[in-house]
């Protein structure tokens, strides 16, 4: 079934605020587009956003620069989630200022959250900028350059309807992509600047989905991740209701919708929130063989009463039971998740509560970090912070607590035989394949000798591979004449190797 976008979503973009910038009057941007330099900080939705903008700017005629001291366009893709990450990037932009200053030619723009929270107050911090811009100002990126190259600043933070991409991102890998479902989210927990950054919940059209996973799979594309702050909510804002009065289109339908594409392989999603994470949402992944086992659902405290004051809306109990349900169905999932300590208040037993909970579930990966108040969000103004040295020994015992647990995890792998879907070489031992299980787990793969007796490992392996006295690699076709190399392919992997947050293993039959 075709979804039909409504026209006006995707004019309905308000005027943008925009300044002559006196000190650069008359200078105008070249005619050739030059080179351009994108630097992301912060999570997978800004590291799509960041792949989408380089395609814009790709189709605009730049290309990509060796180096940030040389682009004729650097951009900065920033995050705030942290303190940290912030001031990260005032640090860049100091040093492409100075530049500016030699260069006036020079575009400087400054995307993603960070833009967003400061808007017109980073012209006043930075003047040498060109343009602020919001993360859902990502798909305008060609008509805000317009108005730079007419010798205007441009502040893009307006809240809008996010119109859907015309144009193909230029992707990091070729086997792996990032789909975006949902934009924005609508929770709003008390430590968490997102919703004010990226605003309300926006949901993708599934046709629209359907139309960009199909041509990434006509591209080669093997692995599909769909990526929302809140994944669970898609398709809450989407028209429709079912006749049992649930609403017509969410993730687990999505799910059915896409899963018999062509071409692809595996489908991954993120970000889960447990407090609508569904039973039919795991029946689903139980059923869909390309859905892979693998769950990113933060939990973020261990202990109740945090909780509520995070405004979590579950309880560490409805946590537990999600987590038990997925292992009734699939026992070998992965579950990774995000984990805040040193919350406003939080107290040595309620620290406690944390560590039990993860060598409870025994988590594959937890991403953890130290609370960090964040400009317009409630618990930024409770008046019981913790200090920064508590803070400091409550991450370095988790980290060591998820380290320790990740490292216990990965003991069930030794011995066993894992599908993994070859990315690419390993960058620092090009001498060895690299690629995931379906568990997410980095796994590097020893390649083949050729004197070696191998069978075939799977229908698609129609190479064999191998090194020449020189070192050089080989690939070499096998009798059905079949020109496929291994990137792209599963390969099945006896797992003779379990590090803290990788694998490593031979191909086997
Ligand atoms: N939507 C996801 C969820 O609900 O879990 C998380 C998205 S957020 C971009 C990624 C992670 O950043 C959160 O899971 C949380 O652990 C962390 N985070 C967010 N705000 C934070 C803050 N003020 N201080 C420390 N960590 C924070
Ligand atoms: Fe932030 Fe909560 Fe939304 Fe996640 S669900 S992005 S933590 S407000």
């Amino acid at each position: 079934m075709g979804y039909v976008i409504p026209k006006n979503f995707l004019n309905l973009n308000k005027v943008l605020k925009t300044k002559y910038k006196e000190k650069y009057k008359g200078i105008r941007a070249r005619t050739d587009s030059g080179s351009y330099w994108i630097t992301t900080f912060g999570c997978q939705m800004n590291k799509a956003d960041s792949e989408r903008m380089a395609g814009i700017l790709e189709n605009l005629g730049y290309t990509k620069a060796e180096d940030e001291f040389n682009a004729d366009l650097v951009l900065y893709n920033t995050c705030t989630i942290r303190d940290n990450a912030e001031q990260k990037v005032y640090s860049y932009l100091g040093k492409q200022a100075k530049r500016k200053h030699k260069l006036p030619e020079l575009k400087l723009i400054i995307a993603g959250c960070l833009a967003q929270q400061e808007g017109e107050s980073l012209l006043r911090k930075v003047p040498e900028l060109d343009l602020v811009m919001g993360p859902q100002h990502v798909n305008n990126l060609g008509n805000l350059l317009e108005r730079v190259d007419l010798g205007n600043q441009v502040v893009a933070t307006e809240e809008i309807f996010i119109s859907e991409d015309i144009t193909n991102a230029r992707r990091e890998s070729s086997i792996c992509g990032w789909v975006n479902i949902i934009y924005g989210c609508n929770e709003r927990c008390s430590y968490c600047v997102v919703p004010s950054v990226r605003g309300r919940e926006q949901s993708r059209y599934p046709g629209a989905i359907k139309d960009e996973i199909i041509s990434l799979a006509k591209n080669n594309y093997k692995e599909i991740t769909l990526l929302g702050q809140n994944i669970d909510a898609y398709g809450r804002d989407l028209p429709g209701h079912t006749m049992s009065g649930r609403e017509l289109t969410t993730l687990t339908d999505l799910l059915y919708y896409i899963h018999d594409i062509e071409g692809i392989k595996r489908y991954r999603f993120a970000t889960s929130h447990p407090r609508y994470f569904s039973k039919r949402l795991i029946q689903a992944c139980y059923e869909l063989d390309k859905v892979c086992e693998h769950f990113h659902i933060p939990f973020q405290s261990g202990n109740n009463e945090i909780l509520r004051m995070m405004s979590r809306g579950y309880t560490i109990e409805k946590y537990k039971e999600i987590i038990d349900n997925i292992r009734i169905l699939m026992p070998n999932a992965s579950i990774t998740a995000d984990a805040i300590v040193a919350f406003p208040g939080e107290t040595s037993k309620q620290f406690e509560d944390t560590l039990s909970l993860i060598s409870e579930i025994g988590f594959d990966l937890v991403n953890t970090a130290a609370y960090s108040p964040r400009p317009n969000t409630p618990a930024s103004k409770w008046g019981n912070q913790l200090p920064e040295n508590i803070k400091k020994e409550r991450l370095n015992e988790l980290n060591e607590m998820v380290e320790k647990t990740s490292r216990e995890r990965n003991k069930r792998y030794l011995n066993t035989k894992e599908k993994i879907l070859i990315e690419g070489f390993n960058p620092k031992n090009p001498s060895q394949l690299m690629g995931r299980t379906r568990t997410n787990r980095l796994t590097f793969v020893e390649i083949p000798d050729l004197n070696q007796q191998i069978n075939l490992i799977s229908t698609e392996l129609s190479q064999l591979i191998g090194r020449s006295p020189s070192q050089r690699l080989n690939f070499v076709g096998i009798p059905n004449n079949q020109q496929l190399n291994l990137i792209g392919t599963e390969l099945n992997v006896r797992i003779n190797k379990v590090r803290s947050f990788s694998l490593s293993g031979k191909i086997c039959n």
